[in-house]
């Protein structure tokens, strides 16, 4: 069958100043650059990566959109028409990476943080002391103080495992498999820098990354891929994955060909097979069955470390957050419908879930209604982009958030969605040896802990403007928010007031 999917991007070589080095035919990974007795692009293959791009020593090259492919239509977009076309040719699901690029209302854009003007002044973050410093893990309700022989006062409440971050933003999980183990170590390197956490995600940990153990959080998801008590204990954290905010509902697949020697050792699966993660735990069928999974862990860990559950955003989401706290966790992740995937389904990508935002305000106002919000921290993640967004999201009632693509960003990711392919030309999203030596380490670690310091002065920045001079002061104060643009209802489930009308 001859294909009739019309190429999205066109790739121009400016040949004036092109001095036929090749190093875009080297730097693209998708096979898009052939060199005859000069540099020809084939526009099909192209996915705007920008890595030819970026390596071109005379800037000859531009990748724009393919515009005149499509005759104009506000219903019948090109994208809408492509995808048509390649399920016509193909039979089959659409995949694709990252998270959902639709537009749907971005809610954190419509909303605006307050700032202390005259009666209540505001602080400057050069000159005071500003914390940053949050605590993950339960919290006891009220604390008891003994006095020991020498009048000196001594806490007497016994408090259950915490984890100190430096910076109330964590990485978020992202397996090795997923992405490549140079990615792995780049950000378990700036966790340790940071004073913050990685998450392994559902891959296991490489040994590598042992010695990083205080900064990482490991996963126990359906598949169980790694899973051991050396696993466990390897970590600062462990979190229970039940959904994915890119995917909810479903489960995880990594195609056999990604598995080599190194994936299957810390998957514990033979070599060349897929790697099938179940849509649900086959053990979890009720919050009792998973209190027993989260005291499993508990006991496994001597009750040393904080257990998280990690749910994705859906409808119900505060009901079953309710439930997980009292199931035992110590944390909850929540994961909106923006978040990143290494492959998903593009039709459960694009429509299913429910928007952060929502989902956290919702997950914060239950557990505060049932007088159980300090035994458990919230953890937020689905499209965290700036230091804008953090501080949105704490006073909308997270402790702290996670961010995965404005990691992979940092990195070095164009966010060109073909992370399912193998290919990244980045080094990120492979398992190729030649493009996983792209990522150098200690470079991707020490962009990824600038990323973490700008956002670190920024946040005191926004405290500093509100007249706070902690973190935790921020926290749940939804009466720091205002929204502009948004309907009676939106603005009821935030819990917030509209822009314009005072205290
Ligand atoms: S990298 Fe730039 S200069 Fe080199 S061949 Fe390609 S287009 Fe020409
Ligand atoms: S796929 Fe990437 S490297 Fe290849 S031509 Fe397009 S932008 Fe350049
Ligand atoms: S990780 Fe790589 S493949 Fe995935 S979106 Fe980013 S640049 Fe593209």
């Amino acid at each position: 069958m001859v294909s009739q999917i019309p190429p999205e991007f066109i790739v121009k070589i400016d040949y004036d100043t092109c001095r036929r080095c090749r190093r875009c035919v080297m730097n693209c990974s998708f096979g898009c650059m052939q060199f005859k007795d000069r540099v020809v692009p084939d526009h099909v293959k192209c996915v705007a990566c920008h890595r030819c791009v970026t390596f071109c020593p005379e800037s000859a090259i531009s990748i724009t959109k393919n515009e005149l492919a499509y005759k104009d239509s506000a219903n019948w977009l090109p994208e809408t028409r492509q995808n048509i076309l390649k399920q016509a040719e193909t039979g089959g699901i659409l995949l694709t990476g990252m998270g959902n690029p639709r537009p749907y209302q971005i809610l954190w854009d419509h909303m605006l943080i307050d700032a202390c003007q005259v009666t209540n002044p505001s602080i400057d973050p050069l000159r005071e002391p500003m914390e940053l410093r949050t605590f993950l893990g339960r919290k006891p309700n009220r604390l008891e103080f003994t006095r020991d022989g020498n009048d000196e006062i001594e806490l007497s409440t016994e408090l259950q495992p915490q984890v100190k971050l430096d910076v109330p933003i964590v990485f978020a999980a992202m397996s090795y498999g997923a992405i490549s183990l140079n990615a792995h170590r780049a950000l378990a390197m700036a966790a340790k820098n940071s004073g913050t956490l990685m998450n392994t995600g559902e891959g296991g940990i490489h040994k590598d990354l042992h010695s990083y153990a205080d900064n990482i959080i490991v996963q126990v998801a359906s598949g169980r891929f790694g899973v051991t008590s050396e696993y466990l204990n390897t970590s600062a954290m462990v979190e229970i994955k039940i959904g994915q905010g890119a995917k909810p509902g479903i489960g995880g697949h990594l195609p056999g060909e990604k598995v080599g020697e190194e994936i299957s050792k810390t998957r514990m699966i033979p070599v060349g097979t897929d790697a099938l993660s179940p849509a649900p735990h086959h053990d979890i069928y009720s919050i009792e069955d998973l209190s027993q999974l989260i005291y499993a862990i508990k006991e496994a860990t001597d009750y040393t470390k904080p257990v998280a559950v990690k749910i994705s955003a859906v409808h119900n989401v505060a009901a079953i957050a309710s439930g997980i706290v009292r199931a035992g966790a110590d944390v909850v992740t929540i994961d909106g419908f923006r978040g990143g995937t290494g492959a998903a389904p593009m039709v459960i990508r694009d429509n299913v879930g429910i928007p952060i935002e929502l989902a956290l305000a919702a997950v914060d106002q239950r557990l505060r209604d049932e007088g159980i919000r300090n035994n458990a921290s919230i953890l937020c993640a689905g499209s965290i982009r700036n230091s804008g967004d953090v501080a949105k999201a704490i006073a909308l009632g997270a402790d702290a958030v996670i961010i995965g693509t404005a990691a992979l960003v940092a990195m070095g990711c164009r966010v060109c969605q073909k992370c399912y392919t193998g290919n990244c030309a980045w080094g990120i999203a492979t398992q190729k040896p030649e493009l996983v030596r792209r990522l150098d380490p200690q470079v991707g670690a020490e962009r990824l802990s600038n990323l973490l310091t700008a956002w670190g002065y920024e946040l005191q920045e926004i405290l500093g403007s509100l007249g706070v001079n902690s973190i935790e002061s921020l926290r749940g104060s939804r009466e720091r928010l205002r929204g502009i643009d948004l309907d009676e209802q939106t603005l009821k489930l935030l819990g917030i007031k509209p822009a314009g009308i005072g205290q």
